[in-house]
């Protein structure tokens, strides 16, 4: 026992430690969630995104179609000419007109393909008003997930610097109790929701709401040795009556 002190000053001691654990035990949880709550908005947050990755794919698929329906008409202008260049090989009219028809059927194919180019501008322009669209919808949900992470990047700074204050508080009453009874309180407040020294409030534990006996009643008026509850082991006190 510190020196000069009586029970009834040592348990009001733990009891104004009891404030400040109280409410450390209460924001160090809080503090333990925020990670937890900020990896969750942010995969939201990249959940919303998908959609727009999928639109870009979908724009690069149209690109790349079109790039290679560009090849093939490379290729059928190059067939176009290769083959007119050989009409004037030609010596009968058969083989002529052969060859004309050949021509023509390129051609055909020819125009085909340019039908499916003009065809992918217009699909990439349509794709193109989809992403710039998505693009708006991310950008406004990114402010609302970039406020939302800065309140709780604040609330806790705010948490962390109460808790400094309130260790610090803390640090300054726990010298004056007595060892013995401060590693008792420590250790049913550590494994009792942050809780170890509890009043009772009219008959009942005030921690686990069950009756006190009037035995242990007796015991806590003579305030000769620290009190327990018989059911949930926290230290218990009577309040003063002002
Ligand atoms: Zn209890």
């Amino acid at each position: 026992m510190v020196p000069n002190t009586t029970l009834t000053e040592q348990i009001k001691k733990l009891v104004e430690l009891q404030k400040f654990d109280k409410e450390i035990f209460v924001l160090k949880k809080e503090l333990e969630e925020k990670p937890v709550i900020l990896k969750k908005i942010q995969d939201e947050f990249e959940g919303t995104k998908q959609k727009l990755h999928e639109l870009e794919e979908k724009l690069k698929k149209v690109l790349v179609k079109r790039r290679d329906f560009e090849l093939d008409l490379k290729a059928k202008e190059e067939q176009i000419t290769k083959t007119n260049s050989q009409l004037s090989l030609i010596k009968t009219n058969k083989e002529y007109s052969a060859k004309l028809s050949e021509i023509e059927n390129i051609k055909a194919d020819k125009s085909i393909i340019e039908e499916k180019i003009l065809l992918s501008f217009d699909e990439a322009d349509a794709v193109n008003v989809e992403v710039d669209k998505e693009k708006q919808n991310v950008a406004e949900i990114e402010k609302l997930y970039l406020s939302e992470k800065k309140k709780i990047e604040d609330r806790i700074k705010e948490i962390q610097l109460r808790l400094s204050e309130l260790t610090k508080s803390r640090d300054e009453i726990a010298p004056s109790i007595d060892k013995e009874h401060l590693v008792l309180y420590e250790r049913i407040m550590k494994h009792k929701e942050g809780l170890g020294i509890v009043p009772v409030k009219g008959t009942f534990c005030s921690g686990c709401f069950m009756n006190v006996t009037q035995q242990m009643f007796n015991l806590l008026k003579m305030s000769e040795q620290l009190v327990r509850c018989e059911t949930c082991s926290r230290i218990l006190y009577v309040e003063d009556e002002n």
